[in-house]
This record gives structure tokens, C-alpha cells and sequence, in this order.
């Protein structure tokens, strides 16, 4: 075994050994590490300087307790967290999750691939992650709002617009970042809008930032298949997840000219063959926050499905994961590949399992990894940042502008980079590389730290 790759596992058994419940976080860990071999080749001084054992060890983590009320005045007790993984290239940033499954793997995975994320932006933001095992599934606005406001009575003390700037994720959209930058505002006494991102836009939040994860999916795939002389328009795509991300990936998709068949949430999903009706979709999940399920009964030619993996046995071109992580695994990427999908582009965070990448790379599958491919909504959150520190606002037509460019820049970079290092046309290792590269760099620049 050649002597980097023996470093790579070596780090990587230190942190199963380390850690050993942390499974999601070692999963990004091995896609990474794996995948960067041909830069430690490279630069045999990162050995030296021990780059991967300090990057793979958050800056700081950070657990708290949120004690709030429901609505029936009974007590109820969370965890709260916000992992500070690196600040090589500015403040830390990414989102909060509230979801019951989050827990420190999680989160850490989270952390991990925003770092990663971040740097393909061209952006000056770090990399960091946050949340709760909240669930605000259920829970009414005054519990949501008391839950923020607790959460954010102790957050407040990490963050800060040049330390940490937190934004959304699963389970935390306008409604939760409205909360929580309104306690922001009270506990600190001055008005920071740079502090969160995906604000509403009457106080200071970005135009487009809204659309910007699924947009920047869509102009991404969109330069993948026309690299390869391919178009999206005719095509038929199958997205799952109903939420931020599944939402406006259906709506520029459409725009596109492609026709999106599918839509899920947790409990199932639908195949509608005449085409997603994303008004219906968006009045269900954003207006009502209601379930999937609820589609068919105005349009009766839609089939609902319990279960949402089935999602991935519709035949299509091109398959848009959207919902979370791990929702592809080896046996859904073997039917996805049996009935001729051409491309996957992911947009929520480690949709795909190690497994399934594998088998879409070995079967000429285009393959565009979330790090790059859903790096849009973040970009334009630094976007937003830029707006609130030059207290400006640009026009949605200049912010998307520039989010196109960003998604081109961060396709070609990949691209390029893995022609580079001997991998063509592998994406993954291209956008892990390219990241890898300018973090390491910076980290050994700026000493022992
Ligand atoms: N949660 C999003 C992500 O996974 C956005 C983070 C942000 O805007 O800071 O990239």
C-alpha cells in the first residue's frame, strides 16, 4: 500500500476508534480522505504537518441545554449544538437542523462537508453546522417561536457576523430564522444582520436566497449534461423531498423544459405523469404544512405510495435526491442504473451512500456530488452576508446572475482539477481536491493552530 494511502486509513481508523457510534461522520470522512490521496501524493509536507488529523477534528464543539413551554404549560427539555469545524477561510458557517435524528455524527458530518462546500463557493466563509433533536413537526408557531427563542438565549453567546453565521436546514426555514434573529437582536442589544443568513427579505434577507439551493442544483446538472453535448429539456427527472431544496429544484427544472414525475416526504411519494403541479406542492407543504400525501386528492391521475424510498423504482433520465442523507443506497442506485438513469445531481447533504456512488460511477452514471452541486444555497447566504455588511441589496436578477456563475465556476473547477489528478470526469474527487488544496494551504500558512 502506497504510503499516503496508508496515512488515509490510518486517520480514518483513529476516528472510528475515536468515536465509534460516529458513522455518519466517518462516511464523509472515507468519501473525502479516499478521494484526496493524489493531492497528499502531491504535497508530501501536508503529511508532515499532520493536515488530515487537524482537519478532521472540529475547531470547537459546542452543547447546550434548551429548556421551553408547549402549549400545555408542561416543560420540555432539547439539545441544542453548533460544531465550529473550521475557520481557514473566514467565519464559520452553515445552518441549523432541527430534526429528531440530529446528534453530534450527524452534525459533525454536516460541519465536515460544509467546510469542503464552502471553499468551492469562492466565497470568504469557513465551515461549521448546528441544530437540535427538535421536532418541530406538530408543533404549533408560539411553541416553535419559544423553542427559538431558547435556543437562541444560549447560541448567541458562539455567533456573531464575523464568527459564526448560522441560516437554515432541515426544519429550521423563515419562520425559525425570523425567531431566532428577532432573540438575536433582543439578548445582544444591537441590530447585526449579518449574524444569520435566509433572513426575510423586509429585514435585510438576500433576494434569491430562497430559490438558491435548487436553482444553483439545476445550473449545475445543467453544465454537467451540456459538457457531455446533453440537454435537460425533454428529460424526465425524479426528485424526492418536498421541502426548500425539492421545491425550487422542480421549479428550474420545469423552467428548463425538463418534466419532474416525482415528490416525497417522510411518509411516502407521489408519481404524478402528467407532470409535478408545483403550486399544488408548495400550498401543501409551505402554506399548510401538510403531508405529500394530501396531492392527490385535487389531482386524481397522481398515484401516492407509503414508503419513500420507492421513489427511486420511477423510471427516469435524471435522478434529483432532495430529501437527506443516506436516502440512496446500494439496492436503490442498482434499480436507479437498471432503469437507464443518466445523471444524479444531489441536492440535500450525502443523499447517496458510498455504495451507490460507486456503482453510479462504474456504470458511466454523470455524478454531481452535494458538496458542489447544492453548494448554491450557501453561496448565495455569503452573498447575503456581502449585501448586509455594504448595507445594500442587490436585485434578484444580479444575485441569480451571480449564483449562475458561481455553479459554472464550481463545475469547471471540479472538472478541471480531476483531469488534473489523473481522475477525469470524477467529480467528486475534482470538488474534494480543489478544496482540500486551498484549505490545507492556509492551514499550514497560518501556523500550529
Ligand atoms: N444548510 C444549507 C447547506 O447545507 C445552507 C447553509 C447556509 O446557507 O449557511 O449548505
Amino acid at each position: 500500500m502506497s504510503i499516503m494511502k496508508n496515512y488515509v486509513n490510518n486517520v480514518l481508523g483513529g476516528l472510528i476508534e475515536k468515536d465509534p457510534e460516529q458513522r455518519e461522520f466517518h462516511s464523509t470522512a472515507k468519501e473525502v480522505l479516499t478521494t484526496i490521496i493524489p493531492a497528499l501524493e502531491k504535497n508530501p509536507h501536508y503529511k508532515e504537518a499532520r493536515i488530515l488529523e487537524r482537519l478532521v477534528e472540529p475547531e470547537r464543539v459546542i452543547s447546550f441545554r434548551v429548556v421551553w413551554e408547549d402549549d400545555k404549560g408542561e416543560v420540555q427539555v432539547n439539545r441544542g449544538y453548533r460544531v465550529q469545524f473550521n475557520s481557514a477561510r473566514g467565519p464559520y458557517k452553515g445552518g441549523l437542523r432541527f430534526h429528531p435524528s440530529v446528534n453530534l455524527s450527524i452534525l459533525k458530518f454536516l460541519g465536515f462537508e460544509q467546510t469542503f462546500k464552502n471553499v468551492l463557493t469562492g466565497l470568504p466563509i469557513g465551515g461549521g453546522k448546528g441544530g437540535s433533536d427538535f421536532d418541530p413537526k406538530g408543533k404549533s408557531d408560539r411553541e416553535v417561536m419559544r423553542f427559538c427563542q431558547s435556543f437562541m438565549t444560549e447560541l448567541s453567546r458562539h455567533i456573531g457576523q464575523d464568527l459564526d453565521v448560522p441560516a437554515g436546514d432541515i426544519g429550521v426555514g423563515g419562520r425559525e430564522i425570523g425567531y431566532l434573529f428577532g432573540q438575536y437582536k433582543r439578548v445582544c442589544n444591537s441590530y447585526e444582520a449579518g449574524v444569520l443568513t435566509g433572513k426575510g427579505l423586509e429585514y435585510w434577507g438576500s433576494l434569491a436566497r430562497t430559490e438558491a439551493t435548487g436553482y444553483g442544483l439545476l445550473y449545475f446538472v445543467k453544465n454537467m449534461l451540456e459538457d457531455q453535448g446533453r440537454s435537460l429539456a425533454g428529460q424526465t427527472v425524479i426528485v424526492s423531498g418536498s421541502g426548500n431544496v425539492a421545491i425550487y429544484a422542480i421549479q428550474k427544472a420545469q423552467e428548463l423544459g425538463a418534466k419532474v414525475v416525482t415528490c416525497s416526504d417522510s411518509n411516502g411519494y407521489i408519481y404524478d405523469p402528467n407532470g409535478i403541479d408545483l403550486a399544488e406542492v408548495k400550498a401543501i407543504k409551505e402554506v399548510r404544512r401538510g403531508r405529500i400525501k394530501e396531492y392527490v386528492a385535487t389531482h386524481p391521475q397522481a398515484e401516492y405510495h407509503e414508503g419513500c424510498s420507492g421513489v427511486w423504482s420511477v423510471k427516469g433520465d435524471i435522478a434529483l435526491p432532495c430529501a437527506t442523507q443516506n436516502e440512496i443506497d446500494l439496492e436503490a442506485a442498482k434499480i436507479l442504473v437498471a432503469n437507464g438513469v443518466k445523471a444524479v445531481g444531489e441536492g440535500a447533504n450525502m443523499p447517496s451512500t458510498l455504495e451507490a456512488i460507486a456503482h453510479f460511477q462504474g456504470n458511466q452514471v454523470l455524478f454531481a456530488p452535494a458538496k458542489a452541486a447544492n453548494a448554491g444555497g450557501v453561496a448565495v447566504s455569503a452573498l447575503e452576508m456581502s449585501q448586509n455588511s455594504l448595507r445594500y441589496r442587490w436585485t434578484f436578477e444580479e444575485v441569480d446572475a451571480k449564483l449562475k456563475d458561481i455553479m459554472k465556476n464550481i463545475f469547471e473547477d471540479a472538472k478541471s482539477t480531476a483531469e488534473e489528478y489523473g481522475c477525469p470526469g470524477d467529480l467528486v474527487a475534482g470538488s474534494n481536491i480543489v478544496s482540500f488544496v486551498k484549505v490545507a494551504d492556509i492551514m499550514l500558512a497560518n501556523g500550529l493552530v
